[in-house]
């Protein structure tokens, strides 16, 4: 309110010239403010809406954050577990501990958390590749599996002999039913008819796609029912983008694994992956992370794994900053009667929100103006463009600190028809807001979005 009524004096005195390119430039500059102080206000009321949301949001993350504290506690976490090694990295303190902490936070009786993996996708397919062997079948249980593991998996191009298929493992997916649960069913039918069925992969976040994500209580619920009949076959989830998210994990299952650049990470941890599990299976991931014989207790880290430690401590806040940001941009991009997916109301199970705009135009400025409200690189043009393994251009704003580190805010969107931009992450929700604010002042200033 203030803004506004101080702005006539600012315009009046903004320029003291009668042309008419002065009164022109008068009355845009009026008009600007007043769009910006609709925003505000626009923004601000969003806000008082998803107070409970949000309240429930923080709920989450005090309940996750004593959980991280009582963990560092058990493992009495000191100074000496920041100290780096090298070379073999024969008892590494700081590393072995890391994994403790780690199986403490997720409830799995054993986890490795390692630099060595270079990505989420690294670790996934390293899991896969560790576990089976030709003739077994993969069962995806929630379709087909995140981009880049589609084609690690060998669903793009059979040729290639090191994806999972070109060894000659076999993939089959079921879907997700209408109501977007897991269809067990089909999954206990589908192992009855094939006893080569070795390991249920279940996604727990939507990805780049408009499916619902998963909650781990449903994740749980489907792999308590599949080991109680069929104990021997392997349950894992891809945990990318859920990790603190909700209050548990998915901890029935076998095996879980994500990136150490999103989530868990909490925008602190430079690079890496983690999977934790039962104690067999992680034995097993160790010797195919490194080698038969030798397994987990090599591997140094130079830097020390001083940041993985805050990463994790820092975490259940970072997820909840991001998870308020998301909110608040589906409230706002709703009242402006876009369709978001998640919708407001419902319970997130991930990071991710997507927003559907009508048109190319709308989405590419969407994710040029979180490019350009973005700490890193935020003076670069951003364009869409043929990125590989895709059919359509795609538009990525990504100016974080770490590398392509989703659990800053970005935003993505392949340019085609339904115009989804994918957003997530956000360190801060002061930063969220005043990205949010830029999107929307840069969109109504070329009428791209209509104010009222
Ligand atoms: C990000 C992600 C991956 C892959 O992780 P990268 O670190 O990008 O390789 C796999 N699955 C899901 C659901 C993801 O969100």
């Amino acid at each position: 309110m203030k803004i506004t009524l101080s702005l006539p004096i600012l315009v009046i005195f903004a320029k003291p010239d009668y042309t008419k390119d002065g009164r022109e430039m008068r009355v845009n500059m009026h008009n600007k403010d007043i769009t910006e102080s609709k925003i505000d206000r626009l923004i601000s009321e969003c806000r008082d809406d998803i107070k409970d949301i949000t309240d429930g949001i923080f709920e989450i993350s005090c309940l996750r954050q004593t959980n991280v504290l009582k963990a560092m506690r058990k493992e009495k976490i000191a100074e000496n577990h920041f100290m780096p090694t090298t070379g073999y990295g024969y008892g590494d303190l700081g590393r072995d501990k890391l994994d403790k902490l780690f199986a403490g936070v997720f409830n799995h009786e054993a986890a490795l958390v390692r630099a060595h993996w270079v990505s989420g996708t690294h670790v996934l397919y390293n899991c896969l590749d560790t576990l089976l062997r030709p003739g077994d079948i993969m069962l995806s249980a929630t379709g087909i599996p995140y981009d880049t593991l589609k084609t690690a998996i060998g669903l793009n191009d059979d040729k290639h002999s090191s994806t999972l298929t070109g060894k000659g493992i076999i993939f089959k997916c079921v879907k997700q039913k209408c109501d977007g649960l897991l269809d067990i069913k089909s999954i206990l039918d589908m192992i009855d008819a094939d006893k080569n069925v070795r390991l249920i992969y279940i996604q727990k976040s939507r990805g780049y796609e408009l499916r619902p994500s998963l909650s781990y209580i449903e994740i749980n619920k489907c792999a308590e029912i599949i080991k109680s009949k069929y104990p021997e076959i392997i349950i894992m989830a891809d945990n990318c983008y859920g990790e603190f998210v909700e209050e548990g994990e998915p901890d029935k299952v076998d095996l879980i694994a994500g990136s150490l650049i999103k989530n868990p990470g909490g925008g602190l941890v430079p690079t890496g992956g983690y999977a934790a599990g039962s104690k067999k299976i992680i034995d097993m991931i160790a010797e195919g992370m490194t080698t038969p014989g030798i397994g987990g207790e090599v591997g140094s880290y130079a830097l020390g794994y001083r940041l993985f430690y805050q990463g994790i401590f820092m975490a259940p806040h970072v997820v909840g900053q991001a998870l308020m940001t998301a909110k608040l941009f589906a409230a706002v991009f709703s009242k402006l009667n876009f369709k978001v997916y998640p919708s407001i109301a419902e319970k997130p199970y991930d990071i991710v929100q997507s927003i559907i705009f009508d048109n190319a135009d709308q989405l590419i400025k969407f994710c040029q103006s979180i490019q350009s409200a973005s700490p890193i690189d935020s003076h670069v043009s951003l364009e869409p463009w043929d990125m590989p393994g895709y059919q359509d251009k795609v538009i990525m704003a990504a100016g974080t600190f770490i590398q392509g580190g989703s659990v800053e805010l970005t935003a993505d969107a392949p340019i085609r028809e339904p115009y989804a931009a994918y957003l997530q992450g956000g360190l801060s929700l002061e930063h969220g807001i005043a990205a949010l604010k830029k999107t929307l002042i840069d969109m109504a200033g070329e009428r791209l979005i209509n104010i009222t």
